[in-house]
């Protein structure tokens, strides 16, 4: 199924974001998690693309193969361009047909250092063009409720949403973010702009101090006080920072599907226990919604 059509067929869409087993680790690393995550019965799963390795040993869509062929879960494949040229993705795109997968999350990818980068792709929406060019695939894409850490502004980060979205995305996820004025203030201005397509919101769950350097480093979000008061009180105490962090994202979705988001996207990191509880804490309500 297209994850657009999801957006049709339910008020509330849910999904989760997992990354693969390292290409040394077998893949069968990963059952446990996958059996766990589809008695939670997400709408779908999303599987993130190690940039930067090379094509082969990239294990995205092999465990995308793994959740749909034999979890029966629809994945969404990640899969980015800034290092990669047009031979590589052409091969990523076969694997994706060969196993029946028609969903794809078109990334541009970070820049990482030592690296070159891409002769054929400069832009997420390079690869979205090149992407429908070759094949029947449905395409999602990102975006930053804060804008982008490279855009000089979230103004100037729309418009180039905008374009990704006119050039074949059907879709988007954010990126994670803590504070939900970031969010309803972001999709007003993308609806102004007319970027009209099903936008779901991000969501992780911080467990584990550390978590948070990490995120604030790779993604520049914003920490509003009430979190940062959060890790400064329980930060030092494992137990207490995972139950204070799973009240702080459920409190988040409960007030996100209150003013009718339109899909909860989380980020558990394979921590399917954690991705038990916030939906144990949220079921009521997304029955409700999804019966309405
Ligand atoms: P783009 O949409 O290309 O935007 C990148 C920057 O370029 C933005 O600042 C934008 O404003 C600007 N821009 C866009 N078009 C133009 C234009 N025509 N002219 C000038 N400027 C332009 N990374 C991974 O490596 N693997 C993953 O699996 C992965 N999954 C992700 C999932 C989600 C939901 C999100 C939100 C991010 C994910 N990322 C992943 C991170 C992502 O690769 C980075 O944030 C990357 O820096 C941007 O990718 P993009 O596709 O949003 O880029």
């Amino acid at each position: 199924m297209n994850i657009k059509d999801l957006f049709v067929k339910k008020k509330a869409v849910v999904s989760f974001e997992i990354f693969p087993p390292k290409a040394t680790s077998p893949i069968e690393k990963i059952y446990d998690t996958l059996e766990a995550l589809r008695g939670l019965m997400p709408d779908y799963i999303s599987i993130t693309y190690g940039a930067g390795g090379s094509v082969i040993s990239n294990r995205t869509v092999e465990l995308a193969s793994l959740v749909k062929n034999k979890y029966k879960i629809e994945p969404l494949a990640h899969l980015t361009a800034i290092h990669s040229s047009k031979e590589d993705i052409l091969h990523l795109l076969n694997e994706l047909k060969e196993k029946n997968i028609n969903n794809i999350l078109a990334l541009r990818g970070d820049i990482k250092e030592g690296h070159p980068v891409s002769k054929d792709f400069r832009y997420a929406s390079d690869l979205v063009k090149f992407i429908l060019q070759n094949g029947n695939f449905n395409i999602s894409g990102a975006c930053y409720p804060e804008g982008h850490f490279e855009s000089a502004n979230l103004d100037k980060d729309l418009d180039f949403l905008k374009k990704k979205v006119d050039s074949g995305v059907t879709h988007l996820n954010t990126q994670l973010f803590f504070d939900n004025q970031d969010f309803y203030c972001f999709l007003e201005k993308a609806r102004k702009k007319g970027i009209n397509v099903p936008i779901q919101a991000g969501i992780m769950p911080i467990v584990k101090k550390k978590q948070i350097e990490n995120i604030v480093f790779l993604s520049g979000v914003k920490l509003p006080s009430k979190f940062s008061k959060l890790i400064a009180k329980y930060g030092h105490d494992d137990e207490m920072m995972r139950a204070a962090g799973v009240e702080y994202a459920t409190e988040q979705i409960i007030d996100l599907l209150k003013n009718n988001v339109q899909g909860i996207h989380l980020y558990i990191m394979n921590n399917a226990q954690l991705a038990k509880d916030i939906i144990k804490n949220i079921s009521h309500l997304l029955e409700g919604i999804n019966r309405e």
